[in-house]
């Protein structure tokens, strides 16, 4: 449609512009042509004194059947000659009148200076006196020259001025027919319509060819894409007839790649949150089972299997705690509590909290501020991933060591660094730390009580601060946590 409209309005514009541009300029090249013979005419008749001969016509006459022209008589035939001129003249300057008037299918008026109709091409108004704005006009040195669109006529006065004196003997009232000019016009307007109508069914068809031609491809994309919806494949698609074509495939594997991972990552997610459920269940179960199938237990076992099965549920309870906080995390997203805190004073907060737990294995917990930094965080958030890189430091940590978190900042971000003196992370284990439900060396998880989920929670909210967060550690050099967050959270959107 947009083809055809496009190929269709240009030419209709065309098409009036070019007939009413042709009519103007026909009509005046008409015009200009009738007024330069009617000029040329008006000199004539000065030339041939019409004006005042035509009064004299009827004296002319009788003259003629006085005198007969006699063959020979060269003197008397000048002199006859001089006599005859004034009506000859006026015959000639006649047929010139007619002439022209039929030649522009036109009427032609010559007035004199009393108004009086002298001559009349159409011989209606010969001797009648014409008082007509055009005529007043013209005799007061002003020529009309007029259109009338409506009737299909020009109307022009031409005055009648004797070159020498500068006199005005009267004035040439002409209306000329431009029936011819309209009709012209109308035959090529036909003719335009005609070749329009074959151009718009010619670009009609054109556009339709094209139409399917162009779209073709899409709807193969479209087709690719339903088979991949109803599950006929598996494999990308692939259209390379076009670029864009090319490039819908291409967003569109990436998209289908994305949602692939996405549903791995959300089966490996349930199957991890099903065995970390399981295990502390099927401890409790054993434990269980065990006194059951004994018979008279002491007192101390049973105290002792209810002291493990109670440990057990502590477990499962945290397990269950940590995904309840994940799951709010990543429902919340949006909605982050920010408002400018001291940072010093909430890690301090945070270490305060911590040194009962660190104290029982006599690890010092040190807090350095290298300068002061108020930055907007969402407190509470904040404080809980703080709180899981401390714990962690401390569990992970020997006895009798040291857990070292330093405050920094420069004009853009703060950096917390939590540094331990403990059992570290090998680096092939380092990438993995950040997943839920992953623990490094499973020997050791036994001993040391966690769900996994711990770092997810912590990497999640530094994201949501839009912060990053990196790890560095040796085998036995320990475990340095570097949090960095932008000081103005407003400032990093967009
Ligand atoms: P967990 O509940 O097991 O502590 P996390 O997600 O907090 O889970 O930590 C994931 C794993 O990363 C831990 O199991 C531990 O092996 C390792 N880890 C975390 N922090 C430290 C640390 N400071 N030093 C040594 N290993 C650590």
């Amino acid at each position: 449609m947009i083809i055809l409209a496009v190929g269709i309005v240009p030419s209709a514009i065309m098409h009036f512009a070019i007939l009413n541009n042709y009519e103007e300029r026909a009509v005046s090249l008409r015009t200009s042509d009738v007024q330069n013979q009617c000029k040329i005419l008006a000199n004539h008749l000065i030339t041939y004194n019409y004006l005042s001969n035509t009064h004299a016509e009827t004296i002319s006459g009788d003259l003629e059947e006085l005198h007969p022209k006699g063959a020979g008589d060269a003197a008397a035939d000048s002199n006859l000659e001089e006599l005859y001129l004034p009506n000859a003249n006026s015959e000639v300057v006649n047929s010139e009148l007619e002439q022209l008037s039929n030649l522009y299918d036109g009427r032609i008026l010559i007035i004199d200076k009393n108004f009086k109709i002298i001559k009349d091409t159409y011989a209606l108004s010969d001797g009648k006196t014409i008082v007509s704005e055009e005529v007043i006009k013209c005799f007061k040195g002003e020529t009309i020259n007029h259109y009338d669109e409506k009737n299909h006529y020009i109307e022009m006065t031409i005055p009648i001025i004797d070159p020498q004196t500068q006199e005005m003997h009267g004035v040439m009232l002409t209306s000329v027919s431009t029936d011819s000019i309209v009709d012209s016009i109308d035959i090529l307007g036909q003719k335009a319509l005609v070749l329009e109508f074959s151009m718009a069914i010619l670009i009609f068809m054109l556009a339709y060819i094209l139409a399917v031609a162009l779209l073709r491809p899409f709807s193969r994309v479209i087709n690719a894409i339903n088979e991949v919806k109803e599950g006929f494949t598996e494999e990308e698609i692939s259209v390379p007839d076009y670029l864009e074509t090319e490039y819908i495939t291409d967003a569109f594997n990436q998209m289908l790649a994305r949602t692939k991972v996405l549903d791995t990552s959300r089966q490996e997610f349930v199957s991890n949150v099903s065995h970390e459920l399981k295990t502390p269940l099927t401890s409790m179960k054993v434990l269980a089972d065990s006194l059951l199938q004994q018979e008279d237990v002491p007192v101390e076992l049973y105290h002792e299997f209810m002291e493990d099965i109670a440990n057990e549920i502590d477990r499962e309870n945290s397990i269950i705690n940590d995904l309840l906080t994940l799951v709010k995390l990543d429902k919340t997203e949006a909605q982050l509590n920010v408002e400018s805190k001291d940072i010093a004073e909430v890690l301090e907060s945070i270490l305060k909290r911590l040194h009962p737990i660190a104290e029982k294995r006599h690890i010092e917990l040190i807090l350095e501020s290298v300068r002061d930094v108020v930055a907007e965080i969402d407190e509470v958030k904040f404080t809980l991933a703080l709180t899981n890189l401390i714990e962690n430091a401390i569990k992970y940590n020997k006895d009798q060591g040291w857990v070292h978190v330093t405050l920094d900042a420069d004009h853009q971000f703060f950096t917390v660094e939590v540094a331990d003196s403990g059992i570290g992370i090998p680096e092939e284990e380092r990438a993995h730390i950040f997943e839920r439900f992953y623990r490094v060396d499973k020997s050791h998880s036994t001993e040391i009580d966690g769900s996994g989920l711990g770092l997810a929670i912590t990497r999640n909210i530094v994201l949501m601060h839009r912060g990053s967060i990196k790890v560095e550690s040796g085998k036995e050099t320990g475990t340095v946590f570097i949090v960095k967050i932008p000081l103005s959270y407003v400032g990093t959107q967009g």
